[in-house]
């Protein structure tokens, strides 16, 4: 059973352990503007450990790479640097914060069928309105009015062998020649699925002073 110790409709004075204000500045600084996403994923973070003991280590999945990581790693101990923080980007406005242990937690989502009552976050959310038509200042008033009422909340239990640190080899790569995490194969990924954007010219050494 999910318990929770807020009821619909609540005014959330506090994101996590900050004000809204005080969440808005720290938004400024580090995402580079006040997106409302942020803030969105702000109350999801905040939601969502809400329905966990606080005594335990989590780690977090966030299913967008669009401005939910910036709200977890604002919020939380959870980072893209330290990998206590997951990016599966499956394109949903989602995120799962679970006991890295047992794997037992909560996912938090935007609920579509919520948005009725909040017509200018549902016109932000389903972009159907341009950038240049959305009035930021009413649609930040709507975001913080609303709080967590867009959101539905879902138990859930990550899978053991996801949880389950992998082995870090360390191999050089045959075509590129540069050090990778051979968790899969003998090429590095970027090599065998040529996934990066861009051409290099030759190696050449690392250009210290003359
Ligand atoms: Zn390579």
């Amino acid at each position: 059973m999910l318990q929770c110790n807020y009821q619909a409709g609540t005014i959330m004075d506090k994101i996590r352990n900050y004000t809204f204000e005080e969440y808005c500045d720290r938004i400024k600084g580090f995402h580079g503007g006040l997106a409302p996403g942020v803030i969105i994923a702000g109350y999801m973070v905040d939601l969502a450990y809400r329905h966990l003991p606080a005594d335990a280590l989590y780690d977090v999945i966030c299913e967008t790479t669009s401005c939910l990581p910036d709200a977890v790693q604002l919020l939380t101990p959870c980072t893209a640097g330290n990998q206590w923080m997951h990016i599966i980007d499956v394109g949903r406005y989602a995120l799962t914060v679970y006991d890295k242990q047992t794997g037992e937690g909560v996912r938090v989502y935007i609920d579509s069928t919520k948005l009725d009552k909040w017509p200018v976050i549902r016109d932000w959310f389903f972009k159907t309105r341009s950038k240049k038509e959305q009035d930021r200042q009413r649609l930040t008033g709507q975001v913080r009015e609303a709080g967590i009422d867009i959101f539905s909340v879902e138990q859930v239990k990550v899978s053991p062998g996801y949880l389950k640190k992998q082995p870090k080899a360390v191999a050089v790569c045959p075509v590129c020649h540069e050090a990778f995490k051979a968790d899969s194969g003998s090429l590095c990924p970027a090599c065998r699925e040529s996934r990066l954007p861009y051409h290099t010219s030759e190696k050449t050494e690392s250009s210290g002073s003359k």
